[in-house]
């Protein structure tokens, strides 16, 4: 239907954003043959990979880190990705389209020696729309004699071109100090900052599914409005809403109330109000309308919320609506549209009725337990040795990768690195995740898990 769909750019960025782990990420792009490799090996001055699954995106980010001048930094590797079915222009695109979005800063690498080529001229297109900083780098200037080579590169009109030799080291120290200058501070860890405050909810679902009448309900007469700005619908509103015993805080709850962009753009706006909502939140409750089908919308929705590390909580609101019929067809719906957050705990509701409000709160607590769970090193490692003597890794061009030891590098959501001997397949990082899953709980939580390899 019209409207239906979100402004696929903007949420992807908002997501992107939303997503992120603790470091910025730098992507380096440009033709192939450049030196891209060459330059990313040059900045990270050793092979440790890192293999992430990112919801959403079919082919496996790699990234490497990286440290200059006492900060820590992911980059992005491009290199392997341009073998496509497309035409190299094409493809070029793609990738670096691929990794420009996922980043917090650009590093362009142009082969001074050539100069600037249409491809160049593509990728830089690219790069303006994408509006994120880049550092242009004219490489493959071994020497001063190549200097003015290097200064053609004005022409591209992304500032000034800094000459380097990826290859020998010449001019990366001076390029590394303006990449650092682009890129962002590592985020702050905003959780755990507010030990004994209120937790923070996040109401979230596409118009209609009943957000406003679930507010409504549970809120009843104990409804605070915590720091209403007075003025434009887009003020962000947060509520201490007392539930089970316990004050909540329910966050940007303004959106939810008001009703104003009800004409065209009410999705666009909604859905980036659902992408702020996320990002202050600790806990998502996500509505669905159970009268309806289970649609694209809402997988989206609970796609912002899980990139985002959110602990899930899944409501099944106007449940009173339900006839024999509906409810059949609803729970296959939810077998194969609600994949992704199956260890998400489930509540059955009817904003109208308030019926099974009183299983809101155990749910909530429930993911955020999930959420919080650390499991010690020693009990994982003991539970990976199991796995991988029972379980271990299919044997790929005669080499047999094996995980060789793991630890939980933080919670809100559960982090985990495992060390590996080899790239692990998607395939064996799921099942090691379902395992994990099976025998520690993270119910109502995402979980994550890079892999770094010792190449
Ligand atoms: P990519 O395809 O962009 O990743 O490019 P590579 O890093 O694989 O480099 C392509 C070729 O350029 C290789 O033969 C490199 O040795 C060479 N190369 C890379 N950087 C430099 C440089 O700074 N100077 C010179 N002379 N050659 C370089
Ligand atoms: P929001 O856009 O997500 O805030 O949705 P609203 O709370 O405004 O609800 C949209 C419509 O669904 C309204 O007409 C509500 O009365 C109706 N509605 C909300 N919750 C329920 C419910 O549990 N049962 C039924 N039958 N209708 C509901």
């Amino acid at each position: 239907a019209a409207g239906e769909g979100f402004d696929a750019e903007e949420v992807e960025g908002a997501i992107e954003e939303a997503g992120h782990g603790p470091l910025p990420v730098l992507a380096v792009v440009g033709r192939p043959n450049v030196g891209k490799s060459t330059l990313v090996n040059r900045i990270i001055g050793r092979r440790e990979a890192v293999v992430e699954d990112r919801p959403g995106v079919t082919r496996d980010r790699v990234t490497y880190e990286a440290e200059w001048a006492g900060r820590r930094f992911k980059v992005v590797d491009t290199g392997g990705w341009e073998q496509d079915v497309f035409g190299i222009d094409a493809s070029v695109a793609a990738q670096a389209e691929f990794a420009i979005d996922a980043a917090d800063a650009v590093v362009f690498v142009v082969d001074a020696t050539v100069g600037a080529t249409d491809t160049d001229e593509a990728v830089v297109k690219l790069l303006r729309r994408a509006g994120k900083p880049v550092v242009l780098a004219a490489n493959k200037v071994d020497g001063p004699s190549a200097e003015a080579d290097a200064a053609m590169l004005w022409s591209l009109g992304l500032g000034e071109p800094f000459p380097v030799s990826a290859l020998h080291g010449r001019g990366t120290g001076d390029l590394l100090d303006e990449v650092l200058k682009a890129l962002p501070e590592a985020p702050e860890q905003t959780f755990g900052t507010a030990v004994g405050g209120p937790r923070r909810i996040a109401l979230i679902g596409r118009p209609n599914v009943g957000k406003s009448s679930l507010l409504n309900k549970v809120a009843g007469e104990e409804r605070v409005v915590v720091n209403e700005l007075a003025g434009t619908t887009r003020d962000p509103v947060d509520e201490l809403i007392e539930l089970g015993g316990k004050t909540w805080k329910f966050v940007d709850t303004a959106g939810i109330r008001k009703k104003v962009h009800l004409q065209e753009g009410a999705d666009y706006y909604a859905s980036l109000r659902t992408a702020a909502a996320v990002e202050k939140a600790e806990v998502a409750v996500v509505l669905i309308d159970t009268t309806d089908s289970i649609s694209v919308q809402d997988q989206r929705i609970i796609t912002m919320a899980v990139e985002a590390g959110r602990a899930i909580v899944i409501a099944y609101n106007k449940w009173d609506e339900l006839d024999e019929e509906r409810r059949y067809y609803l729970e296959r719906e939810i077998e194969t549209e609600m994949q992704q957050v199956s260890w998400a705990p489930r509540v059955n509701v009817s904003a109208r009725t308030g019926r099974h409000m009183d299983r809101l709160v155990p749910a909530i607590e429930t993911a955020l337990a999930g959420w919080e769970t650390r499991v010690p090193t020693g009990r994982l490692n003991a539970f990976l040795g199991e796995l991988v003597a029972a379980h271990p890794h299919p044997i790929r061009g005669g080499k047999q990768p094996r995980i060789l030891f793991g630890t939980q590098a933080g919670t809100k959501p559960p982090r985990f690195v495992l060390f590996a001997s080899g790239f692990l397949e998607h395939g064996y990082r799921r099942f090691v995740e379902r395992r994990l899953r099976e025998e520690f709980g993270f119910e109502g939580t995402p979980i994550h898990i890079s892999v770094r390899v010792r190449e």
